[in-house]
């Protein structure tokens, strides 16, 4: 037997205890194989569904040994695992996904070098520190421009878009003390895709088809699949995102986050070493869904195809949004709900997303549009 293969009545261990974690834990269990999570959250939406949790810190080795002793395999739903610790989790137990890729994708800094040395485009950037150095990157770059926090960003946390020279000393404020940073030109873009590419410990590759995503006050709206793009740009984005995957030796999955400008360039805006949201349509309208695929990959089972059956949207469900699906599920186009199981509903927290197969893709927008609970023109 390979010494990589994970036989279905082990157990797989999950870091974060997250929506991701939960999809990821629903579909191993559906292989056969028992779940443990690491999570200091009681009752988190992927503790909720695993055989154990480990309620505790992830930088507590006293945990994370409890955690390990349970495990046969190791893997992570988020990326902001501190370093030693993953390094430590490496040594002590099986992770095929390696730390490298999580260190690297921790730091946008070390991601762009990264992407860059493998000859992949990514926006124009420069790292800074102070707030001298912010006005050299703005005279470099010219503006509009974003500021980043270099690590601990997501869904648009840690961004400032600064405009005008007026806008420096504001976007400097807000930011002071959360540095390194990075300001990065702003793209015109036409369209935001994305692609998720899952490698196995065999080294065997797939992708699932691109998504045409949406984004909201920065954080992801909708994905539309197949994404409205020429057929080079698809050609291109496969491309790019099995190339990133073979140059970093990936296992398991990663989810590549692009720009398209007008012009047909494609950008590397970011990368994601785990499932990804903008992924989740895998679920109901691929051959095999991204979670399936990352505990395939992790435990070396072959891929699965991932064919698209039919073309889907996927509508995120934050806080505002829960009541309204609810009550409205009837006024809907017929979709399918997940929901996450978390319990304090926030405005702008990820509470669960619906999935729409259809064959008229542009007619089932209209029916989103129209059922009123995405308030999309107010919001942008
Ligand atoms: P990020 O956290 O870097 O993925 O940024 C969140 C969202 O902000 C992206 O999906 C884009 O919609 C927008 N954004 C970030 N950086 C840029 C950029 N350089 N140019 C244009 N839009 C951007």
């Amino acid at each position: 037997m390979r010494k990589d293969w994970i036989a279905p009545g082990k157990t797989v261990g999950i870091l974060g205890g997250g929506q991701l974690g939960r999809m990821m834990a629903l579909a191993a269990r559906e292989m056969g194989y028992r779940v443990a999570v690491l999570e200091p959250t009681p009752d988190s939406p992927c503790g909720q569904v695993a055989d154990y949790q480990i309620e505790s810190a992830y930088d507590d080795l006293k945990g994370a040994e409890k955690f390990v002793e349970l495990c046969d395999v190791l893997t992570y739903e988020f990326e902001n695992i501190d370093a030693e610790t993953a390094t430590w989790l490496e040594k002590q137990a099986y992770l095929p996904q390696g730390s490298d890729l999580l260190e690297i994708t921790q730091n946008r800094i070390h991601e762009k070098q990264a992407i860059k040395s493998f000859q992949v485009p990514v926006v124009r950037y420069r790292a800074l520190e102070t707030q001298a150095e912010l006005q050299k990157a703005r005279e470099a770059l010219g503006l509009p421009a974003v500021l980043k926090t270099t690590r601990g960003g997501y869904d648009g946390k840690g961004q400032q878009v600064i405009r005008t020279n007026n806008d420096i000393p504001v976007a400097w404020k807000e930011m002071e003390g959360k540095g390194p940073f990075v300001l990065e030109s702003w793209v015109p873009f036409d369209k935001e895709i994305s692609i998720v590419v899952t490698r196995s410990t065999t080294g065997e590759m797939t992708t699932f088809p691109i998504a045409e995503n949406i984004h909201v006050n920065n954080v992801l709206h909708q994905s539309i699949v197949p994404a409205r793009i020429p057929y080079e740009i698809e050609q291109q984005a496969v491309e790019i995102a099995t190339h990133l995957a073979e140059s970093f030796h990936l296992i398991g999955t990663l989810a590549v986050e692009m720009f398209v400008t007008d012009d047909n360039i494609v950008y590397v805006n970011e990368l994601a070493p785990r499932p990804h949201n903008s992924g989740h349509y895998t679920m109901e309208a691929c051959e095999t869904s991204q979670f399936e695929q990352h505990i395939r990959a992790i435990c070396g089972w072959p891929l699965g195809k991932t064919n698209l059956l039919k073309p889907a949207v996927m509508v995120n469900i934050l806080g505002e949004h829960v009541d309204d699906v609810i009550k409205n599920l009837e006024g809907l186009p017929d979709g399918h709900v997940h929901l996450y199981g978390k319990k304090e509903s926030r405005t702008g927290r990820k509470m669960g997303h619906i999935t729409f197969l259809t064959d008229d893709v542009e007619q089932t927008l209209k029916e989103i549009n129209q059922s009123g609970i995405w308030k999309l023109d107010e919001e942008e």
